[in-house]
């Protein structure tokens, strides 16, 4: 993988996934005078969260994330610690390369990519329920999630909620979890999301005739082998130009 062009030029290439707006902030976004991301090659995971504030803005998200005495490191992050942010009107902003190691949730840093929604999930509506993400936003995520599963050959059941990722919850009694986190808010449900991500897979691989199946959300062999002949062939056409 770390032979592969940058996502962003991949977007740029793919008719599908120009749809939806990307900024890419990479080289934009101010970093930690002095701190640096590590490097790794693997990645297993993806990560899904909120920011749980108001603000829209991945500029001053990185800001206080870049500050010293912000409540994940007292000598400020080398940059924003999500490597995409999905604002409320569904543009996506891609924050850090997907090879920087950042620090977005715990021991599964190393082997995941963090993207996060510009959402208070924590909130509830006048009823009395979590709130959910606005419409948008919820589509930026899934097409994303679905971009992110094509270029690293990941299956949906490869998407977690941070609040899903091991340390972040403990079993209590009868299979009933209790979570250290609601992120990215208790009004998700997370394997809707995942059945959402995997229905769409599986009508981006049957419109490239590599998936004869139905499209049931459910990502089983044929569904997985055809992702993998997508990803070869992605691989195949990447190193050709
Ligand atoms: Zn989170």
């Amino acid at each position: 993988m770390t032979n592969l062009p940058s996502l962003s030029e991949w977007w740029m290439d793919n008719k599908m996934l120009t749809k939806k707006r990307v900024v890419d902030l990479r080289s934009l976004l101010p970093r930690h005078p002095t701190r640096k991301w590590k490097k790794r090659k693997k990645i297993s995971w993806l990560i899904v969260h909120m920011t749980a504030s108001n603000n829209q803005d991945p500029y001053k998200t990185n800001e206080y994330h870049i500050s010293p005495g912000n409540h994940i490191s007292k000598k400020g992050c080398p940059r924003i610690t999500y490597h995409d942010y999905i604002t409320d009107d569904g543009t996506i902003y891609h924050c850090n390369n997907y090879f920087d190691w950042i620090w977005h949730c715990g021991w599964i840093n190393r082997w995941s990519a963090g993207i996060t929604m510009a959402f208070r999930g924590q909130t509830k509506d006048n009823s009395g329920n979590y709130i959910t993400p606005p419409a948008a936003q919820w589509r930026s995520l899934i097409q994303h999630l679905v971009r992110l599963c094509l270029y690293l050959n990941l299956s949906p059941n490869r998407i977690k909620g941070h609040r899903e990722v091991r340390g972040f919850w403990k079993l209590l009694g009868r299979g009933s979890k209790k979570y250290k986190t609601s992120c990215p808010g208790f009004g998700i449900d997370l394997d809707e999301l995942r059945t959402q991500v995997c229905k769409r897979l599986q009508i981006k691989l049957a419109s490239e005739n590599l998936y004869k199946g139905k499209i049931d959300g459910k990502f089983f062999i044929l569904s997985k082998a055809a992702l993998k002949l997508y990803h070869q062939n992605l691989l195949v056409a990447l190193t050709r130009k």
